[in-house]
């Protein structure tokens, strides 16, 4: 089980670079399990039992499985996660022509951990808009095969480069994609134009526009002497997104179970299809009872948003609160802050601890050192708009934000197991 969970981990991070991949593989998988595409401007007709899904933008999503009897019975079981991460976009004009090397402008996504993107063989993937026979049209693309990399300078040319470095990204991080022997100019657009034909033999007039990001190609790994970790890009927060899915695949209750992965979290969720924009609401609205009754399901229902937490790290134990450490392979973190940065309560959280109770799942507790500012999630936003109690949750890692970060290899199953028996909960308090 532990072993399964982990390979499917693996690959669904290598199939997913960009957050309209992670959700193109979040589809893929609910369709093999039945369940059917609602299209956001056409009228939806559901039945009791059905399970469904509504994408947007591609890169959010929501999937349904609705329960035998009304949700104004039980309330509805969330779970929430974030389809993005940290990583450097293509600028929309971003051929640069330098030394005789051709290189890409980027532009910083999110809070990216710099210097883990040096020297690593990156790939590029994510959505294309072009133009084909008068008509426009968006395909999501990925290289897959190594086509830039950003090699560090010779600590000989930095002597100072171990006394802390700061890195301009204006100037630093533009990728290297090829070298050129004479003058001739290149055109990002007409590559995008031959990767659309020989990924999906398509024929584009003109390639209009794009938001690609570059990704690290060595794929997810477990590692350590004991297999003890898996380490990866974009664990922060597929690896949340992935424990959700299974979760849900394997929800046989008769109660209605959502879970919703939204895009933007890195850039604080403000957008049409982030936790800060009325996607969810939206679709609640069009599957739940009306009026009154819409507030009073929301009220009997609950949100599990899991979004990953920081492990103790044995070389910087001082950065956590000596009694609020969470270890790796030590099960689910319950986050929490006074400041509402995590919209944990007593309640919510005591209802998630006595779930892992009755499942024999480890349980553990984060707040954030006092002298230290503490991040926020989707929790606190989705609680906001929908008015629906939350507990913010995660699984431990190690470099947040970095192009691989670490986290133990025993969690996920843990995880899973406690957002299953969420699900397949009776009662909510
Ligand atoms: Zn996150």
């Amino acid at each position: 089980m532990r072993e399964e969970l982990n390979q499917g981990l693996i690959d669904f991070l290598k199939a997913s670079p960009t957050p309209f991949h992670a959700t193109a593989s979040l589809v893929q998988r609910l369709e093999a399990a039945g369940y059917q595409r609602l299209d956001e401007r056409e009228t939806w007709h559901t039945e009791a039992n059905g399970r469904y899904y509504v994408t947007r933008n591609d890169s959010s999503i929501v999937a349904i499985k609705l329960g035998r009897a009304s949700p104004l019975l039980g309330g509805i079981r969330l779970v929430g996660a974030h389809t993005d991460s940290p990583c450097l976009r293509v600028k929309p004009q971003p051929e640069l022509q330098r030394q005789g090397f051709w290189q890409l402008g980027v532009e910083v996504y999110g809070g990216a951990l710099l210097a883990p993107w040096f020297d690593r063989d990156l790939s590029l993937a994510g959505r294309v808009t072009f133009r084909r026979d008068g008509k426009v049209e968006s395909q999501l693309i990925d290289f897959k095969l190594p086509i830039a990399t950003i090699p560090n300078l010779a600590i000989h040319l930095n002597r100072e480069a171990n006394q802390g470095w700061a890195i301009n990204a204006q100037n630093e991080l533009p990728p290297i994609l090829a070298q050129f022997a004479g003058d001739e100019r290149v055109d990002f657009r007409a590559v995008l134009t031959e990767q659309l034909a020989r990924e999906h033999g398509l024929n584009a007039d003109v390639v209009l526009d794009y938001e690609l990001s570059f990704y690290d190609t060595q794929a997810a790994a477990i590692i350590g002497l004991n297999g003890d970790f898996i380490a990866g890009a974009r664990l922060d927060n597929l690896l949340s997104c992935y424990a959700g899915l299974q979760a849900l695949l394997g929800a046989n209750s008769e109660e209605t179970c959502v879970l919703v992965c939204n895009d933007h979290e890195e850039v604080g969720s403000c957008s049409a299809c982030g936790a800060d924009g009325p996607m969810l609401e939206q679709t609640l609205r069009r599957l739940l009872p009306e009026g009154d009754e819409f507030v009073r399901t929301l009220q009997k229902s609950l949100l599990v948003s899991a979004d990953n937490a920081h492990g103790v790290h044995p070389n910087y134990a001082d950065k956590h609160d000596a009694n609020h450490g969470p270890k790796l392979n030590a099960g689910p973190v319950i986050k929490v802050n006074s400041n509402q940065r995590y919209a944990t309560n007593s309640e919510t959280a005591g209802f998630f601890r006595h779930l892992c109770m009755a499942e024999e799942v480890p349980v553990q507790s984060f707040v954030v050192r006092s002298d230290m500012g503490c991040g926020s999630t989707i929790g606190p936003i989705t609680a906001s708009h929908l008015g629906v109690r939350t507990v913010d949750i995660g699984l431990p890692t190690f470099a947040m934000h970095s192009i691989r970060e670490l986290a133990g290899s025993h969690d996920l199953a843990h995880l899973v197991k406690v957002l299953s028996a969420f699900y397949a909960s009776r009662e909510l308090p």
